[in-house]
């Protein structure tokens, strides 16, 4: 029985997910994950209807990207016997200017995506790593880039633009948008739950640990709250979201900040986690009844109204919002807080089913609609590498 692995390798985690090649929708058979890859790696997975196993990988602690594969590679014979790898999918987060389509790997294409690195240094060379380990470990597996930029790469000079002297967009410096991954897979969901609105003009919210907005229209995205990296638009977990650039060169010139401590506070000690000075997480800030963990929901929500705002001004319209990610599909409080705000444009909460999580969260009554999805980027990653292989065809009548 064929399966698709999908790989997202970051800088101290590499997680995986096994789809049934055959199936185009459906749950995956198994999903697991290595974290602590830089200090003590614990590999945690679980099959379908099985229990989760979770287990030290190596005595030394800690473990590379190539130990890492090669442990899902004996997990997967291990637990999954009789089943192949066929395909693998990797997640890599830039696709640079020129790739709006999932790509099969060779080795020019990985010196091409290396060469991106500067224009996300702390997922690219991560991500190569996995591709890199993933041929070794599986050398006769054809193997797919799947981007979270791809997605956004039809915007015209106009969207894409920094006012900044034009030869700098020329060379790179420019929106690209990202979690494209997670928008396509909503917008094909949305097709299928509701096709009027799919149809026409909507907002796309992924609000999780990284959170961003894209403005869809007949499902193609026209505009995104991120910018050249995945630091721009909303408040995040740890990641400041849209600042004054005013603000960075103060810092530097009044604080003596550089390159390595700004990227630390803007990367990691920022968002969420900054202004309440108590937790990148959501449900922490919930659970909390001090001044600063409520302040901090109420600037997320501010925030995220603020920049819905401005993209409806980019799709000229609004039919709809979407909310996805762990604070969009779990956070009844964010929502209603969102919700709550955008009755100027036509949007009545119906509480009950917000509280409830329903698909559809907004009244009947109302003009435009709001729908809470679950989003499944691995879902999507599994697809596009069943199409660039030609395996979809082949699987399905196999
Ligand atoms: P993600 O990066 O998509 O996994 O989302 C992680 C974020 O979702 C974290 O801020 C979590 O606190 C938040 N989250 C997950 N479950 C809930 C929940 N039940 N209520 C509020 N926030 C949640």
């Amino acid at each position: 029985m064929p399966m698709v692995l999908t790989l997202n390798a970051g800088s101290s985690s590499v997680k995986f997910a096994l789809f049934d090649a055959a199936l185009d929708d459906g749950p995956a058979m198994a999903t697991g994950q290595i974290d602590g890859l830089a200090s003590h790696a614990i590999f945690t997975a679980r099959a379908a209807a099985t229990e989760k196993e979770c287990f030290e990988l190596s005595p030394a602690g800690r473990a590379d990207h190539v130990r890492a594969v090669n442990a899902i590679l004996e997990w997967i014979e291990s637990r999954l016997a009789g089943r192949s790898v066929v395909a693998i999918g990797h997640r890599i987060v830039h696709g640079g200017p020129r790739h709006a389509t999932p790509l099969p790997i060779d080795d020019n294409l990985i010196e091409e995506l290396r060469a991106l690195t500067p224009l996300a240094p702390l997922h690219q060379p991560h991500n190569l790593q996995g591709v890199v380990a993933a041929r070794a470990e599986f050398p006769h597996v054809p193997q797919v880039a799947c981007f979270d930029t791809a997605f956004h790469r039809g915007h015209p000079f106009v969207t894409d633009a920094f006012a900044i002297p034009r030869h700098f967009y020329h060379e790179g410096v420019r929106r690209y948008g990202f979690h494209g991954l997670s928008y396509e897979y909503i917008a094909g969901c949305l097709r299928r739950i509701a096709p009027v609105e799919a149809a026409g003009k909507v907002i796309i919210a992924h609000l999780g640990n990284g959170a961003s907005l894209c403005a869809v229209r007949d499902g193609r995205s026209i505009a995104s709250s991120m910018g050249f990296t995945a630091l721009d638009g909303l408040p995040m977990g740890t990641r400041c979201g849209q600042i004054d650039p005013g603000v960075l060169l103060y810092l530097m010139a009044e604080k003596g900040m550089d390159v390595h401590a700004l990227t630390d506070l803007l990367y990691n000690q920022s968002g969420l986690k900054g202004l309440s000075g108590l937790s990148s997480d959501m449900r922490d800030l919930q659970a909390s009844d001090s001044r600063e963990a409520r302040e901090t929901i109420d600037h997320f929500i501010l925030r995220t109204c603020r920049k819905i705002g401005s993209l409806v001004a980019a799709l000229e319209g609004f039919d709809a919002i979407v909310f996805t990610g762990g604070i969009g599909e779990n956070s009844a409080a964010v929502r209603k807080g969102v919700l709550d705000r955008l009755r100027w444009l036509g949007l009545e909460p119906d509480d009950e089913a917000n509280e409830r999580g329903d698909t559809v969260i907004s009244s009947p009554a109302c003009r435009a609609r709001a729908f809470v999805i679950k989003t499944d980027e691995e879902r999507m990653i599994a697809r596009h590498t069943l199409e660039v292989t030609g395996l979809a065809g082949r699987s399905r009548a196999a």
